[in-house]
């Protein structure tokens, strides 16, 4: 990736924001690889461009559907992902495929990164695939993935799919940023219920048990009755939307276009009663107030005589000589002053 974003820099950023805005508006793919390769880069007079670019694309009216994809490697994210995006692709629309894997860190980009994956899509004219940006954290990687989708609604792309793996708290960073949240979950031996984080089911606006196929089908079937009871009992949506279960085998095929036709009943139903904009509406205000407190943590914690204070406090905490909550107050009470 590093390789990549120098030669990206070298030989042709565009470094006009209004004239890449406009090359974007006109779905010119090099024109949205240079800009997310800005909202990537660490690089402050980057991030002032991308800044501004934001800024143009935030004013563009999109009638895009966001849609988030989790599920425990080896799911079949992306052989699902090869099945949706062909029914897409028929359909005339613009895919953009994104994605957030905080394991990129170590691993220097898991998924979407290899090569072999998605490989029919990545070859189809209407499909955009980026992989993870390596080297960041994850609140690093969900910052330019939600500018990566506005960059991508700018350029024409009416469908966007977030893949992220199913660990760690990537679920939740990119439920808060799609309209649309897709579970994929396999069978197991009697223990489909067992090993499901409460959390991501009450998230999801659809589940999804993968691999129905041979002797799995049935399986499958039953799964998905247990499923379909146990969401039930969690508690209604905001949306109103009715969570429901379906199998679907992303191999052979089968299954996939009631998945599509759940995603477009979705964004139907909610634009007629307003969730849409709502949902987005209040995943902008919770993002603002969390790179307000970003900012300022940044501003404050690197401060010399802060960071001296935080040195001393930790000394006295790790001495017994004081409770963590109560030199977390003595440094606070600096700034109240
Ligand atoms: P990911 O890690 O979640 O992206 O999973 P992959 O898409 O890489 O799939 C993991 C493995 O499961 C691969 O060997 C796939 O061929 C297999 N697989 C994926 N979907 C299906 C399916 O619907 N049926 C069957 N039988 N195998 C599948």
């Amino acid at each position: 990736m590093a390789t990549n974003n120098k030669f990206l820099f070298n030989k042709k950023l565009n470094l006009n924001p209004s004239e890449l805005f406009t090359q974007l508006t006109q779905g010119n793919i090099s024109a949205l690889s240079r800009a997310i390769t800005l909202v990537e880069s660490n690089n402050p007079n980057h991030t002032k461009i991308s800044n501004e670019l934001i800024s143009y694309c935030n004013s563009t009216t999109s009638k895009s559907l966001r849609i988030g994809i989790t599920g425990v490697p080896g799911v079949g994210k992306s052989t699902f992902i090869e099945s949706f995006g062909e029914i897409m692709i028929k359909e005339n629309k613009k895919l953009a495929i994104l994605a957030i894997d905080p394991s990129s860190q170590q691993t220097g980009g898991s998924i979407l990164g290899d090569k072999t994956r998605m490989e029919e899509l990545g070859k189809t004219p209407n499909v955009f695939i980026r992989p993870s940006p390596s080297g960041k954290t994850l609140g690093g990687v969900a910052r330019s993935t939600r500018e990566s989708i506005l960059l991508c609604e700018a350029a024409g792309f009416d469908i966007i799919l977030i893949e992220t793996v199913g660990v760690g708290q990537s679920e939740t960073e990119v439920h808060s940023m799609v309209d649309f949240f897709l579970l994929l979950m396999l069978t197991g031996a009697g223990d489909e219920l067992q090993g499901i984080k409460r959390g991501i089911m009450e998230m999801a606006d659809l589940v999804v048990i993968n691999k129905a196929d041979g002797n799995n089908t049935i399986k499958a079937k039953s799964a998905q009755k247990l499923l379909q009871s146990a969401l039930h009992y969690l508690p209604p949506k905001a949306s109103n939307w009715h969570v429901k279960t379906l199998t679907c085998s992303s191999l052979e095929n089968i299954g996939i276009n009631q998945i599509w036709e759940n995603c477009l009943e979705y964004q139907i139903q909610m634009l007629k009663n307003g969730y849409l904009m709502q949902n987005r509406n209040s995943q902008n205000k919770n993002w603002f107030h969390q790179s307000i407190s970003q900012h300022l943590q940044e501003i404050i914690l690197n401060k010399p005589h802060i960071k001296e204070l935080i040195e001393l406090k930790e000394k006295q905490i790790l001495n017994g000589e004081l409770s963590p909550f109560l030199a977390a107050e003595e440094v606070s009470l600096v700034f109240r002053a």
